[in-house]
């Protein structure tokens, strides 16, 4: 028999409909069944039904997180269900500070909504870790929170009394402008421990300068004067940043200025014609070591299993073999006025 398309379509069609017929039947039987109770309802059937779940909260509770983040400390609603946290929300409330300004409302960024994720995640150290191999083996005991906070105290008290505050590093990075900062920065100022305060002021002073003689002299004034206006501020800003430090620059200043650099050497070189961008390593070059030092550490530490440094960055691994962080601070400034200067007559004499 000779196939036609629609003798085809009218099987497909028939044998359809079987089918389904097929499927009707015990379901019209089983329903006729006397006295059979439908199957139980399962607490949680599908993700669908999860997620519908998740709408219903145990207490809502204001929270926030101690992380490296900036502005730090924003506030939150936290949700939470049979004791876990399901969901924050930004509260958005704070006000208005000045009319015509954007206020901060709803404050708070993607790593704080997902900060209840990372707590239970099963890489997270819920309690107190001691080493108990070599250096870098990644051998560890458990100990408890008075054994930890006992031992560190012992630690602290012991460098005070015999060697003087000045010999305690307090890396000042992973820091927030939140509780945690806040708590941190008071407790090394009472105890007397200096940090690298003005060091990257100083540094980046000098780089600014750097490309506004450059700007200048390749008759970019305007890129001249911006590049001047940025030294002004950061020198205006260093004045209460030298020790004891009233501001602090941090992580969240220094990201800003290293961008701004950056594109400032950008607009003072043209392909071709230009070495803005090839003198940048000269003139930062404080920074580009500051940034090396680290990806050295992470690496020897990933394949060689041991630290090249004591403690990366650079600068604190100096502070670690016992200079003091004054000296450092001042060999980092004079480093940089040094570079800074070549790195404008390397651009100049193109
Ligand atoms: S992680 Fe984000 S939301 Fe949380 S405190 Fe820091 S800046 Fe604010």
């Amino acid at each position: 028999m000779k196939l036609t398309r629609r003798r085809f379509l009218q099987g497909v069609g028939a044998g359809l409909l079987a089918l389904s017929l097929s499927r009707l039947t015990p379901a019209a039987a089983e329903s006729t069944v006397a006295g059979a109770s439908p199957p139980e309802v399962p607490a949680y059937r599908t993700w669908e039904d999860l997620y519908r779940k998740k709408w219903t909260w145990d207490t809502v509770t204001k929270g926030t997180h101690c992380v490296d983040c900036y502005p730090g400390g924003c506030s939150w609603n936290v949700y939470a269900k049979d004791g876990v946290v399901w969901r924050e929300e930004q509260v958005a409330h704070y006000p208005v500070i000045e009319t015509g300004v954007p206020d901060m409302n709803p404050r708070g960024c993607q790593k704080g909504a997902s900060f209840s994720q990372v707590m239970y995640g099963a890489e997270r150290v819920k309690y107190p870790l001691k080493r108990a191999g070599a250096r870098g083996s990644g051998k560890w005991q458990r100990v408890s929170w008075d054994e930890a906070l006992g031992e560190i105290a012992d630690h602290v008290l012991d460098v005070c009394v015999e060697d003087g505050p000045g010999h305690i590093v307090y890396d000042f990075s992973n820091i927030d402008f939140g509780p945690s900062s806040a708590a941190e920065l008071r407790f090394f100022s009472l105890l007397g421990v200096p940090t690298m305060d003005g060091l990257a002021g100083g540094v980046f002073g000098s780089a600014f300068m750097a490309y506004a003689g450059i700007a200048y002299f390749q008759n970019q004034i305007n890129l001249a004067a911006f590049s001047a206006t940025l030294a002004g501020a950061i020198l205006a800003f260093l004045w209460f940043n030298i020790p004891p430090a009233r501001f602090w620059m941090t992580e969240t200043g220094t990201m800003g200025l290293t961008l701004t650099l950056a594109v400032i050497a950008f607009m003072t070189d043209t392909p071709g014609d230009g070495y803005g961008v090839a003198a940048l390593p000269i003139i930062a070059f404080p920074l580009v070591v500051t940034v090396f030092s680290n990806v050295i550490q992470v690496a020897s530490k990933r394949l060689r299993g041991k630290k090249v440094f004591r403690i990366a960055p650079l600068h604190h691994h100096f502070e670690a073999i016992g200079w003091p962080s004054y000296k450092v601070t001042m060999r980092y400034w004079i480093i940089g006025v040094v570079c800074a200067i070549l790195g404008m007559t390397v651009a100049l004499l193109k």
